[in-house]
């Protein structure tokens, strides 16, 4: 089938003391219709710049999309004038963050916040919203609407921000959802109920999701396909059986040891010595993952792994793999 989205080696940009610097370096991945692509990766590593650009939401004058192509639904969105791009955002494509509290405005309350979403995008009467919104806040398990209206965003609890959240963004049937680490905030008990309430309206909807994570358990409790990052560039993309059967990066690998159990609130990710490199001290050849890499060889820092198949379905960025294909598709 039509992907509802396709990314075309997007380079992303920042502004750093007049230096432009690719926070995403080239990343290629599609999104099918129904489907949700998990994007697994420490932070920094470029997932969020990533959909910042889907939804042209870079800041202004810092940061821009320098290459590539975001087609969504036919569209060029690199090309969408602003006033075009604010017709589909929020309504054809919408996005849930980490902590809802930053995109509720804490002096209006629920029921003010959520008819705006409305009004926006379409022509309807108060009444005919605020049936909708009822609706919509009973259809993210919210058990008393008609009180939470009237409410101010301080009132409610992170896990009730986060439904109230999910409820916004899907008030107007958005083919594309993009949740950047939309339970990260929340204690576990709550965590796994708004993934399950994800993944029933993703279903109910047939909608598609990029959920953004840190959390690979995260990642194969609810995605279909995989893209790991790493500083800026994929690294490992899978589907998600294939990726937690044999995962194949080194990267990969480590963050799957890094699991973390339920019962831990620590960001496990941290036990993997090292750093990302920052922005402004990528190498330009070489594997980027090269000083934090326990299989390094010498060839690492000179060559600069491609992404490439290595089963159907399954593709990898690792000289290790590199090695075994032939003479010429090395040098490429
Ligand atoms: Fe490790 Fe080299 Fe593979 Fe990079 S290319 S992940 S440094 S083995
Ligand atoms: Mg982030």
């Amino acid at each position: 089938s039509q992907a509802i989205l396709e990314v075309k080696n997007l380079e992303s940009a920042f502004m750093i003391e007049g230096e432009e610097y690719n926070a995403v370096d080239g990343v290629s991945f599609q999104v099918q219709p129904g489907k949700v692509v998990g994007v697994v990766g420490e932070s920094g590593c470029g997932k969020s710049v990533m959909s910042l650009s889907i939804m042209g939401l870079l800041p202004k004058g810092i940061g821009k999309v320098a290459g590539g192509e975001i087609i969504f639904d036919g569209k060029h969105l690199e090309q969408l004038p602003d006033q075009k791009m604010n017709k589909i955002r929020g309504k054809e494509i919408s996005m849930i963050f980490q902590e809802p509290m930053t995109s509720l405005n804490p002096v209006f309350t629920i029921g003010y916040q959520l008819e705006e979403v409305l009004h926006n995008h379409f022509k309807i009467s108060k009444e005919e919203a605020t049936k909708k919104i009822i609706q919509l806040l009973d259809a993210v398990g919210i058990s008393r609407p008609n009180k939470i209206i009237k409410d101010y965003p301080h009132q409610l609890s992170g896990g009730m921000r986060q439904r109230v959240m999910i409820a916004m963004a899907i008030a107007c049937q958005p083919k594309l959802l993009i949740a950047d680490e939309p339970t990260t905030a929340l204690d576990v008990t709550v965590q796994a109920q708004i993934l399950e309430l994800l993944q029933d309206i993703q279903r109910k909807n047939d909608m598609s999701i990029i959920f953004i994570t840190h959390d690979l358990g995260v990642v194969a409790e609810s995605c279909h396909e995989v893209i790991v990052m790493y500083a800026g560039r994929i690294v490992e993309k899978a589907s998600v059986e294939r990726l937690f059967k044999g995962p194949k990066h080194p990267y990969t690998k480590l963050l799957m040891g890094a699991i973390p159990r339920l019962d831990e609130t620590v960001d496990e990710l941290e036990t993997i010595e090292g750093i990302v490199p920052t922005l402004t001290k990528m190498p330009s050849v070489g594997c980027r993952f090269a000083n934090r890499c326990p299989q390094a060889m010498k060839e690492c820092v000179e060559v600069t792994p491609q992404l490439k198949e290595e089963e159907s379905n399954h593709e990898v960025a690792c000289l290790l793999y590199e090695a075994s294909r032939p003479e010429e598709e090395v040098s490429r």
